[in-house]
């Protein structure tokens, strides 16, 4: 092993839920250590801001500095162990943190379905086409079409406009008054309603059409043309760039592997933000989808709480509950309509790591069948993209989680014994 490192509260995760949790647990007195994958803290929304952070994630982000949390970028956490214990990569070398306490906050990833011409090159994760676009590439003069749910639509078509794309239409699949409910209840949050109104003044020229979604994609060596329909009728655009997400999935990888309740795909905590495992605590996106605030206010309840300190502020509580009340309004608004199970037709691949076609699954089998008859969920990406798109087809919950949680090298797997260095105090 290249490092062992002690720590009284290891947090997994340095997205705005992990870095609130760090601050508060090392602000506290604690001996705080925090990995992430990603090349620098902010995780999914502030972590491609390296050069102009917005305010807020400049004010986080100083105070973390300050805190004296040890904070490894770039380590990929991929085993946990009760106790706790942690096996990460790093730079090829692996590290092991033994930590007192625990917090999971590894955030959210999109979730893809599968329709004729998913795999096509040029058919993206609305999230993919926000990372290019925050890392400088140009999509200028692209004829894009931006399709799928949920509010992270907006922002990427406002991008894409800004950055000189022409947005042909913003496709989402939720039914037209179930987006002006949604919109209607965002009144209680003055922030997000203008912030909804900038996003679409920005990609204005385009139509923002609910009910509608994306039927097939069609091209050659890219996508050239996409069929959209509303269910009574079907229409061709074409196309260059076809960015399509169907809403957020917890990643609770680490949380199975630790036995902690998971319901509906998320972490089950109470309201200090601790699993039904003593002393590992999570925070953010995996516990439920609800946003970058209510990921700040969960970060610093877990925080606090693996520091040993006394209940949650009031104030903190009431935010934490303003946001499981947005999360649920969320889900619900953008439900994903039963239509969407009919697109993929028996050619269309499900999985794509290992070129599983619908008509080699059987809709009576069980995720862990699928696996064996087909080794669907089994390439490397272990089911990140086609689990949560099997779960919505057939039902099938991904029953089963092994280390390693993400990819990391057979060196580091086999370093992970018991011999090596001995440990770093934090
Ligand atoms: C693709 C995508 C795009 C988004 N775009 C927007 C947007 O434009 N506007 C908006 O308001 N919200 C956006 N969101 C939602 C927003 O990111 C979240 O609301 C917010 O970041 C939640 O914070 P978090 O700390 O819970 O999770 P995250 O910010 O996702 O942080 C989780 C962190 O955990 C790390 N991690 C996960 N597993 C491991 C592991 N095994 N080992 C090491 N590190 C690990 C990840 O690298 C990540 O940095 C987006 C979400 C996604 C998934």
């Amino acid at each position: 092993v290249a490092e062992r490192i002690e720590a009284d509260v290891a947090v997994v995760g340095a997205g705005p839920a992990g870095i609130a949790a760090a601050v508060s647990a090392a602000e506290a007195g604690r001996r705080v250590v925090m990995l992430d994958e990603g090349p620098r803290s902010g995780g999914q929304i502030w972590r491609h801001r390296a050069g102009r952070p917005p305010r807020e994630a400049r004010r986080w982000l100083e105070r973390l500095a300050r805190s004296g949390a040890r904070v490894l970028a770039g380590a990929s956490v991929a085993d946990a162990e009760p106790g706790f214990e942690l096996l990460a990569e790093r730079g090829g070398e692996s590290v092991r943190v033994r930590a007192g306490r625990l917090v999971l906050a590894t955030g959210a990833r999109e979730r893809f379905l599968p329709f004729p011409g998913w795999t096509l090159p040029n058919v993206v994760g609305v999230g993919a086409a926000q990372a290019l676009l925050k890392s400088g590439a140009s999509l200028a003069g692209a004829r894009a079409v931006v399709a799928g749910s949920g509010p992270l639509l907006l922002p990427v078509a406002a991008a894409l406009a800004r950055s000189g794309a022409r947005v042909e239409i913003v496709a989402e699949q939720a039914r037209a008054a179930s987006v002006r409910g949604f919109a209607a209840s965002l009144w209680r949050s003055p922030t997000r309603l203008v912030q909804a109104a900038r996003y679409r003044l920005a990609f204005r020229p385009a139509r923002y059409a609910a009910g509608t979604w994306v039927e097939r994609a069609e091209g050659d060596d890219r996508v050239r043309e996409v069929w959209l329909t509303d269910g009574l009728r079907r229409w061709k655009l074409a196309c260059g760039l076809l960015c399509v997400g169907y809403g957020l999935v917890p990643s609770t990888e680490l949380a199975c592997l630790l036995g902690c309740s998971i319901e509906d795909g998320e972490v089950m905590v109470d309201s200090r933000q601790e699993t039904s495992v003593a002393g590992l605590f999570c925070a953010g996106e995996p516990a439920g989808i609800a946003g970058v605030e209510a990921a700040l206010v969960e970060g610093q309840i877990a925080g606090r709480a693996a520091a040993g300190r006394p209940g949650a502020a009031a104030s903190l509580s009431r935010k934490r509950d303003r946001g499981r009340r947005f999360a649920r309004r969320l889900a619900s608004a953008f439900a994903l309509r039963s239509e969407l199970r009919d697109l993929p037709e028996p050619g269309t691949l499900v999985c794509r790591c290992e070129d599983v076609p619908l008509s080699r699954l059987r809709p009576e089998w069980s995720a862990r069948q699928a696996k064996l008859y087909t080794r669907a969920g089994m390439g490397p990406c272990q089911g990140r993209v086609c689990g949560s798109a099997l779960e919505f087809l057939f039902g099938w919950k991904s029953d089963t989680v092994r280390p390693p949680a993400v990819p990391v090298s057979l060196a580091t797997l086999r370093q992970g014994g018991p011999d090596g260095a001995g440990p770093t105090e934090v």
